[in-house]
């Protein structure tokens, strides 16, 4: 049985993960981005995956690489309500050098001054499609919330929209017959 992170989980990560981790990274120079080279998020956000055994079976969490740099240049997780954000603006670099932590709300605020948002969301737009397509899977809010760093009530504000829109299309009447 597969067991997905559920918010509030403290991910734990052993010394072969740490391995594992820095094969996946090209690391330069301190004043220089270091690329993440494995898989990655819609947004360019690196995405690191680790996995243990729980009493119910295994449990599986996607962390944001950059996160993950973080946890192992200060011994710890940032702090809830707390984002680990890029002075460089590179998304999937993960030189700890680079890195900063600044409240979530701070955060969103930077974003959508960058023009990373969609229009009052609190969804990156660049996730927006992928998401869509998740709930259109039936895939839960929480999982996605999960495997894309946000709140899940964002997620299911974007579900409520998508369900609104479907209902304007006729979409839903037309899967009820
Ligand atoms: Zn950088």
């Amino acid at each position: 049985m597969l067991v997905v992170k559920t918010t509030g989980v403290t991910p734990k990560i052993t010394r072969r993960d740490i391995a594992r981790f820095w094969t996946k990274v090209k690391s330069r120079s301190e004043s220089e981005c270091w690329l993440w080279q494995a898989a990655r998020i819609p947004d360019g956000y690196g995405n690191f995956t680790v996995s243990w055994a729980v009493p119910q079976g295994v449990m599986k969490v996607w962390i944001g690489a950059h996160r993950v740099s973080w946890f192992l240049a200060n011994g710890e997780w940032p702090a809830k309500g707390l984002d680990v954000c890029h002075r460089c603006d590179n998304p999937p670099c993960v030189n700890p050098a680079h890195l900063f932590l600044a409240s979530h709300k701070e955060n969103m605020r930077g974003a959508a001054a960058k023009g990373r948002l969609g229009p009052g969301a609190l969804v990156p737009t660049a996730y927006i499609d992928e998401i869509r397509s998740m709930l259109g899977r039936g895939t839960p809010s929480g999982v996605i919330a999960a495997r894309f760093g946000l709140e899940e009530y964002a997620v299911k504000r974007l579900e409520r929209r998508a369900r609104a829109r479907a209902i304007a299309d006729g979409d839903l009447l037309l899967h009820r017959r």
